[in-house]
């Protein structure tokens, strides 16, 4: 099953030949003929998608939209109207209420189809991305205000300059945001900033159609690749405005431009955006919140384990050599007992700083411990992990730390302690199980290099 829609529609035929069409594309379809008893049902059923009347025989579709926002858990389900033949100020009035998608009476089967496909798809990327960080789940509730939305910045392309001029002029009395427009030809002006917010795509009916094809193209492109797309078709043509819409354009205008419509297209699909950015930057802030350590900005102990396990699981099937540092500050009780602990920070920041400036791109350095820094480094023999383990020891003893507080310079010296790799015995090691190996023998031969006094390192072929 594609997923649960439900039908409420007053007149028992529309219901049927609804039913016929969707149950065709494989919905699992679900039928209501009021508006009375409606919440408790939805929460039952827990529709993917609501398809509506307009007017039903106890109220109309900006009441059913109103009863699921009215509700937490059901707000994000999309709904989409079906308003009578030729009704053009129903439609605006759905739109405005904040109904996801409006078609007309009669319908298109294949414009339906695609209408429903562009909903579902638009509630699951953002489900995905609400799934990936549950504490989002509450910052997702709530409706941006539209003043958080504004000003956007709308690109209109079109065929030829007198149409964008047309479409600026009228759409200037309707919305506040800033319109820029550019032709067909000249879309690298769009990857330039300002980065558009929407971009409003003229399509027409000519076969290979550019419109068409920049639809595909802007979703490709890092620039424009979370803009809002709405494409704007000539005449009503049904493969043209389904095609737009599988080719990820977020909103179709079937019956061409028309300043009003567009103007509730655009403000419903820029609040969209700016709840799926808002989303993408928590999940984002989340995601590296939980890997990087917010002192030194160096990944830790959580990043750091897994991929050395990798690393090394990957050396033992190459057999391409490999090292684990564990890099260990001397005495660093005495820099904080001496001059404070934010002269402490400010040692393990320089610290950090430091050692990743003698690292290759493809090197791991984490911050694992107070004082302590695991590196790891992929396709390396002993020779250059023997150099590299000395730069890093002379990185930190070669040139006193400056504390800015209280302006004074001292000296600080490390121990490393390394371990090479592979071994014949990391085949088929667990992953987890072999770096917990590796880093305790990086740990034995760390305590080796301060046995011995310190500020020098010590280096060792992994046994096991
Ligand atoms: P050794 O040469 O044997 O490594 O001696 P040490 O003094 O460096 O080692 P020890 O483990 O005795 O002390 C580490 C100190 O690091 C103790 C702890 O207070 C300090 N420390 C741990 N994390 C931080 C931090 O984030 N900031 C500061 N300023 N100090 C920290
Ligand atoms: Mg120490
Ligand atoms: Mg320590």
């Amino acid at each position: 099953m594609q997923g649960t829609i439900l039908i409420i529609d007053g007149v028992a035929t529309n219901r049927i030949m609804l039913k016929v069409q969707l149950s065709a594309a494989y919905y699992h379809v679900v039928q209501a003929d009021r508006l009375d008893g409606l919440v408790p049902l939805i929460r039952r059923v827990q529709p993917d998608l609501v398809l509506t009347a307009m007017n039903l025989p106890d109220g109309d579709a900006r009441a059913v939209k109103r009863a699921l926002q009215g509700d937490e858990a059901l707000a994000r389900i999309p709904v989409i109207a079906i308003t009578p033949q030729n009704d053009q100020a129903a439609r605006l009035s759905a739109l405005a209420a904040g109904i996801d998608d409006v078609l007309s009476n009669p319908l298109d089967d294949m414009i339906l189809q695609a209408r429903i496909r562009s909903q579902l798809r638009a509630r699951n990327s953002a489900e995905d991305l609400r799934l990936r960080d549950s504490t989002t789940r509450a910052l997702g509730f709530a409706e941006p205000v539209e003043s958080f939305v504004l000003p956007a910045e709308v690109a209109l392309v079109t065929r030829d300059a007198v149409t964008g001029a047309v479409w600026r002029n009228r759409l200037k009395g309707h919305i506040r945001h800033r319109l820029q427009t550019h032709q067909m030809g000249d879309i690298h002006l769009l990857m330039t900033d300002p980065v558009p917010d929407a971009i409003v795509v003229e399509l027409t009916r000519q076969p290979n159609d550019a419109g068409l094809r920049l639809l595909a193209d802007l979703h490709a492109r890092s620039a424009t690749r979370h803009a809002a797309i709405i494409a704007v078709a000539e005449g009503c043509d049904p493969t043209l405005v389904a095609d737009a819409l599988d080719r990820g354009a977020h909103d179709v205008m079937q019956s061409g431009f028309n300043a009003e419509e567009l103007s509730l297209r655009l403000s419903a699909q820029l609040r969209r955006k700016a709840r799926s950015d808002r989303l993408r930057d928590t999940v984002r802030d989340g995601l590296a919140a939980a890997v990087i350590d917010p002192m030194t900005g160096l990944y830790n102990r959580r990043y750091a384990l897994p991929k050395l396990a990798e690393i090394a699981r990957a050396a033992a099937e190459t057999g391409h050599g490999f090292a684990v540092m564990l890099a260990d500050l001397d005495h660093f009780k005495q820099i904080n007992d001496r001059f404070g602990h934010p002269a402490g920070d400010a040692v393990l920041m320089e610290t950090a700083r430091r050692l990743r400036s003698q690292l290759r791109p493809m090197d791991v350095i984490a911050r694992v411990g107070g004082e302590e820094f695991l590196i790891v480094m992929p396709n390396i023999d002993q020779a250059d992990a023997t150099l590299a383990a000395d730069r890093l020891c002379r990185q930190i003893n070669g040139l006193p730390f400056h504390l800015p507080d209280l302006d004074i310079s001292v000296q600080v010296t490390t121990s490393i302690g390394v371990v090479l790799g592979p071994s014949a015995a990391h085949a088929g090691r667990a992953p987890e199980d072999l770096a917990a190996t590796l880093f305790a023998q990086a740990d034995r031969a760390l305590y080796e290099a301060k046995d011995r006094g310190r500020n020098r390192f010590t280096m060792k072929q992994s046994a096991a």
